[in-house]
């Protein structure tokens, strides 16, 4: 069976394969240390050979923090590990609503609820608030659990040209929906470019319209670690919902949506992901709540962050790559076509650095997808920019 699909695939380079990686011992390093600890973060091992890891979401290096790690072994001690059922049966505890109320109160927001996965909480939030009759709005290159959540909904689907608020603004014209919904990635996952809130907003605001923003990538990187909005300086209310993953700069795992009460209250109700699913373990759950009170305690980090991405950036830029739009510690770099770039991806490989290719139909353009983080050294990305003027 598939096999003559899979052979097309193998032909035209799209065949994918799992890299899983080998352990670095992070839990066997007993040092406090915790920069000796979270410099992990920066590496993978790969067939047991150590990587510098270009490939991470977990921008602040919080995965392997002694102090997380510590949360989630208190937590597993005493909750044990399975939650064993959905949280509106008995899977969940207190550290969950203590969860809710930290995140809520972090992002300005009236309440949250926890969902298990980024693609979970997308894929269930968006049919819960739109269905027959509504109108979504949608940014062409927002994240594939947002356009599995948009087809799930039942919704008209309105999709705009990538952050084109102008032809955002002719098509919410046109629609005379009962309810409409603009829909956006603050920080687009493959291209590492922002989306213009404050105009999109002002759109919103205009034709009654509910701003629906996908934060994972700006939560613990924009605005001060508080996300987009903070970083565009929009004051949460009514009519927005903002969801976010503990899984990148959070280091840990699942996800939230935060918005007025009432929404949170529709979405324990009807978001099918929610209802439907075992809650996620409070070892997981503790380890958010930890790398919250990290995020909030160390700006240091943050700022670590961005100069990393400056220095990295320019040096890029220098070699005169294509980087798209980028904006963020996510770094496109365009080297070819989909050989030329699983080729260069493979020679960054045999220099010890991961930088993976990222090709159709997940961007139309291949590209390898760089993103650095607080844990890398200078000596890192200065080794990352040697190998790749070798392309030039
Ligand atoms: N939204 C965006 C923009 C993402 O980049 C991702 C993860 N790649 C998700 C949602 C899904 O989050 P999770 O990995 O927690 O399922």
């Amino acid at each position: 069976m598939f096999f003559e699909e899979l052979e097309r695939l193998r032909q035209d380079n799209l065949f994918r394969q799992i890299k899983d990686r080998n352990a670095l011992c992070v839990m066997g390093n007993e040092s406090k240390d915790p920069s000796l600890i979270s410099h992990h973060s920066s590496r993978i091992l790969i067939n047991g050979i150590e990587h510098i890891n270009f490939s991470s979401n977990d921008y602040l290096g919080l995965a392997n923090h002694p102090s997380i790690i510590e949360a989630a072994k208190r937590a597993m001690k005493k909750y044990g590990f399975g939650s064993g059922a959905s949280r509106l049966l008995s899977g969940g505890t207190e550290l969950h609503g203590e969860l809710e109320r930290k995140i809520a109160e972090f992002k300005g927001a009236e309440a949250a609820l926890i969902f298990n996965s980024g693609y979970t909480a997308n894929i269930s939030a968006i049919p819960a608030i739109a269905g027959e009759g509504d109108v979504i709005f949608s940014d062409e290159l927002n994240h594939a659990s947002i356009i599995d959540g948009c087809r799930l909904s039942r919704a008209k689907k309105a999709i705009y040209r990538h952050r084109d608020v102008e032809h955002l603004s002719e098509l919410i014209k046109k629609e005379n929906g009962k309810r409409k919904i603009v829909i956006t990635d603050t920080v687009f996952s493959m291209d590492g470019d922002i989306a213009p809130l404050k105009e999109i907003f002002g759109i919103c605001l205009k034709h009654d319209a509910i701003l629906y923003i996908d934060d994972a990538h700006g939560t613990g990187v924009l605005g001060n670690g508080k996300g987009a909005l903070s970083h565009f300086g929009i004051k949460p209310g009514p009519k927005i919902i903002q969801m976010g993953t503990f899984s990148k700069a959070l280091g840990s795992y699942g996800a939230f949506i935060v918005a007025d009460k009432n929404v949170i209250d529709w979405l324990t109700n009807t978001a099918r992901g929610f209802i439907y699913s075992t809650a996620l373990p409070a070892c997981a759950i503790n380890t958010s709540i930890e790398a919250l009170k990290i995020l909030q305690d160390n700006s240091s980090l943050m700022k670590t962050l961005w100069q990393n991405r400056e220095r990295l950036f320019k040096g890029i830029r220098d070699l005169e790559f294509d980087t798209i739009n980028s904006e963020t510690p996510i770094i496109p770099v365009v080297i070819g076509n989909t050989n030329t770039t699983l080729k260069f991806s493979e020679l960054l490989m045999s220099h010890n650095i991961y930088a993976p290719a990222i090709r159709p139909p997940t961007v139309k353009i291949p590209r390898l997808r760089i993103t650095v983080t607080a844990v890398h050294t200078e000596d890192d990305i200065d080794k990352l920019l040697k190998v790749l003027s070798f392309a030039k």
